[in-house]
């Protein structure tokens, strides 16, 4: 906590913007850099649905988002930002709104000694599985807008709720002013021509095929073909997601799609961990590390093999 002179958690979007890189400097490209892509801290997830227990706690995925503050301050030279792509917390604000506000407290208890800014995206747990404009509103209270963009050294980076695009019956309006927005934010990516541009947002569209079937994981395949192409010819390349608890990804054309497994819970062989992703000049890297496993130096002249 005193290492980030941060006493308390600071929310750090506004008007769809996203406050550490407004700067129009970061519009430009100034060389390889890197940052880090996690997924599902859930804290709570691994004793309700795992373990199956009762009264669940989540003491375990506190000592995991430690952890992984823990091996993220350590790494040289510094990374850009963290980005953890939804389901922050595993209670549900409609049904458990008070186990919830506890969670969240102890989740950015643990983020405050993160010494590098920190990128949340809404995960279904965050809004629940059907948003609602009050659930919507309150993870905005919490954590900051749910849809923004931002550049960061000439990369340009959207950050999108896929949560509308699973069920917005209840959130119609919000779900077409992210329509309205990313609709706009393509066009710039068409015309301002970033180094590289990068979504992050919870759910994937696929897990490993642009070609499967529909199943919890993914998004339903009519929606996914109609963003796929559009995200595809405006010039997205890569998009980073999390909710599967395991790793996993494919391709959509030359446009790779990473699936990454969870801080907290995992659902199969992998092990708790998060991906240090490297931009360099042509292309965009990564690799998963096992928490406690991750390398303390970066070298950015090097790359390395995507896993
Ligand atoms: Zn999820």
């Amino acid at each position: 906590m005193e290492k980030s002179g941060r006493k308390e958690f600071v929310i750090t979007t506004n008007d769809r913007h996203y406050l550490p890189f407004h700067n129009p400097q970061q519009r430009t490209w100034d060389g390889p850099f890197y940052f880090i892509q996690a997924a599902d801290t859930q804290l709570g997830f691994q004793e309700r649905c795992v373990e199956g227990r009762k009264d669940p706690g989540w003491t375990k995925e506190v000592e995991w988002t430690r952890q992984m503050v823990k091996d993220i301050n350590k790494i040289k030279p510094r990374p850009k930002f963290l980005v953890i792509c939804g389901d922050l917390l595993d209670a549900y604000p409609e049904t458990l709104a008070t186990t919830r506000l506890l969670q969240e407290e102890d989740l950015k208890k643990e983020l405050l000694s993160l010494e590098i800014p920190l990128v949340c995206v809404c995960g279904n747990h965050d809004v629940g599985d059907i948003p609602t404009p009050s659930t919507v509103a309150s993870y905005r209270a919490s954590f900051g807008d749910d849809f923004f963009s931002f550049w960061c050294g000439g990369v340009f980076f959207l950050v999108v709720n896929s949560q509308y695009y699973q069920d917005s019956t209840k959130v119609e309006i919000l779900a077409a002013e992210q329509e309205a927005w990313l609709e706009h934010q393509l066009e710039q990516v068409v015309h301002q021509k970033p180094k590289h541009c990068v979504v992050f947002q919870h759910i994937p569209y696929f897990i490993s095929s642009p070609e499967e079937d529909d199943e919890y994981f993914n998004l339903p395949k009519q929606l996914r073909d109609n963003l796929l192409s559009r995200l595809y010819k405006a010039g997205v390349r890569y998009i980073f997601c999390g909710h599967y608890h395991r790793n996993a990804g494919g391709q959509y054309l030359d446009m790779e799609e990473v699936v990454t497994s969870a801080v907290g819970a995992q659902l199969g062989p992998d092990t708790n961990g998060f991906r240090i992703v490297k931009v360099l000049h042509d292309k965009v890297e990564h690799t998963y590390y096992a928490l406690g496993n991750a390398p303390t130096h970066i070298d950015l002249t090097q790359g390395t093999e995507n896993n």
